[in-house]
Formats: C-alpha cells, sequence, structure tokens
C-alpha cells in the first residue's frame, strides 16, 4: 500500500493542488496529512474542503488549534497571529468544526503520524536530542510501531534510531526502512518551506516495498502571493514563499 504523507498546508492552495496531482500520478491509497491545514496563506477554507473531498486524514497542528478558537496564538510571532486570527474570521462553521473534529495523533495501520512530538502537538522535532524521549514515547505506544511521520518544522527530515543511538540521513530522494530501527520522518512543508527549497513537499510511503520516497513540486508561487496580498495579510507572508525560508 502506498500512503502519501503531506503537513503543513497552511491555506496555500496553489501548493496543495500541485501536489494532489503528483500524488494522483503516483497512484497512493490514502493520504495523510500531520497537521497545520491552515495559517500563513489565504485560502483555508479552500484547502479544507479539498482535504475532506480527498478523504486525507488529518491530525490537528498548533495553527488549527487557534483557528479553531480551541487556543489562543499567545506564543506566537507576531506574523504567524495576524495571519492566524485573520483565518479565524474566514472560517465556515462547517470547517471550524473540522477542524475541532481532528485528533492530535492517529495510529494508521505500521505508523503513527502527529503534528510536533508524540502527546505535544507545539514541540519541535529539529535534532537528534528533540527526537530522544519521542523515540522512547514510540516505544511505550500499544504495539510500539517502528515508525512515526511528523510536522511543525517545515523541514525534510529523518531520524533513525538503533540500540538506543540516533542518527540523521541525509535524506535525498529515498530511504530504505531497515527492519530493526526505529524511524521518525517529516515530509517538509506543502505551504510554506523552510529549507530553501520553495517548492512544496511531501513523501510516499511504500509499506511493501518498506521505503520512503521524497519529493518536491513546482507550484504557482505568484498566485498564492497575490491572495496574500489581496487578503491584506503581512506582505512577509507572500515573500518567503519564494526564498522557501
Ligand atoms: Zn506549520
Amino acid at each position: 500500500m502506498r500512503t502519501a504523507v503531506i503537513s503543513d498546508i497552511h491555506a496555500n492552495l496553489e501548493a496543495l493542488t500541485a501536489v494532489m496531482e503528483k500524488i494522483k500520478a503516483f497512484g497512493a491509497h490514502e493520504i495523510v496529512c500531520a497537521g497545520d491545514l491552515v495559517g500563513y496563506n489565504a485560502d483555508p477554507n479552500e484547502c479544507l474542503d479539498m482535504l475532506r473531498r480527498e478523504k486525507a486524514r488529518c491530525v490537528l497542528g498548533n495553527h488549527d488549534a487557534v483557528a479553531a478558537g480551541l487556543e489562543e496564538p499567545n506564543d506566537f510571532n507576531v506574523l504567524a497571529r495576524a495571519a492566524v486570527l485573520w483565518t479565524r474570521e474566514q472560517l465556515t462553521e462547517h470547517n471550524r468544526q473540522f477542524l475541532l473534529s481532528l485528533p492530535r495523533e492517529q495510529r494508521v495501520r505500521d505508523f503513527i503520524l502527529f503534528h510536533g512530538s508524540i502527546h505535544d502537538t507545539d514541540r519541535y522535532i529539529l535534532y537528534r536530542n528533540d527526537a530522544v524521549d519521542n523515540f522512547q514515547l514510540l516505544g511505550d505506544l500499544p504495539g510500539s510501531p517502528a515508525l512515526g511521520f511528523f510536522g511543525h518544522t517545515h523541514v525534510r527530515t529523518a531520524l533513525i534510531e538503533q540500540y538506543g543511538i540516533i542518527s540523521a540521513s541525509l535524506v535525498t530522494e529515498e530511504l530504505e526502512l531497515l527492519p530493526d530501527r526505529r524511524y521518525l520522518i517529516s515530509p517538509g512543508s506543502v505551504g510554506q518551506p523552510r529549507d530553501g527549497d520553495p517548492r512544496a513537499a511531501f513523501l510516499i510511503y511504500d509499506d511493501r516495498e518498506r521505503k520512503v520516497y521524497f519529493h518536491r513540486v513546482e507550484y504557482d508561487i505568484r498566485t498564492c502571493q497575490d491572495k496574500i496580498i489581496g487578503a491584506g495579510l503581512p506582505p512577509r507572508l507572500a515573500e518567503r514563499l519564494e526564498w522557501g525560508r
């Protein structure tokens, strides 16, 4: 079975549309999303409608929690706060209820899907040190899944644990999952990449081949930027899309 893993769409309809086209071309059987469906960009309702149409299994991100009114943006920076409060005003009641219905983590077959860290939506996994307790928590979960997919960092990452030692894979295009190791993997961001490559990021996990394939896809950044400016959102949010920062 091939699963498409996406994350951090952040209401970027142009990027999500381009990614969905690629996912269909790859013949993925299911789409899962590691949270932050909205925030930053200008098409929250359109993106949520598309994710529901495509029956994507989603978990709740920190921006989703604030946009839906579950939390306040107390620890958000100025740009993120402006965008998430704008999003809160835009959401239809149907889409707000959809966000409220999302779990913070979800077991899907042989992996677990979560946003920031296991049992903590807001905490980043950027470096090996951040992953130590996440690997422990992975082992404590029912069935002790050897694989977790996460988001929040907007950076493609693959951390590998064996005998308590954690290493970072310098992932390029594909990663083979070996049986005696555990993996925490981020596909990078669909709607606001921050690793210097402005193209939308996602991955395909093939559980029969036991391989993860990382992908990037170009999208119409200009149209997305125009919508951000047109909506009165901070211009910096439009600029950063073309830098991938
Ligand atoms: Zn995010």
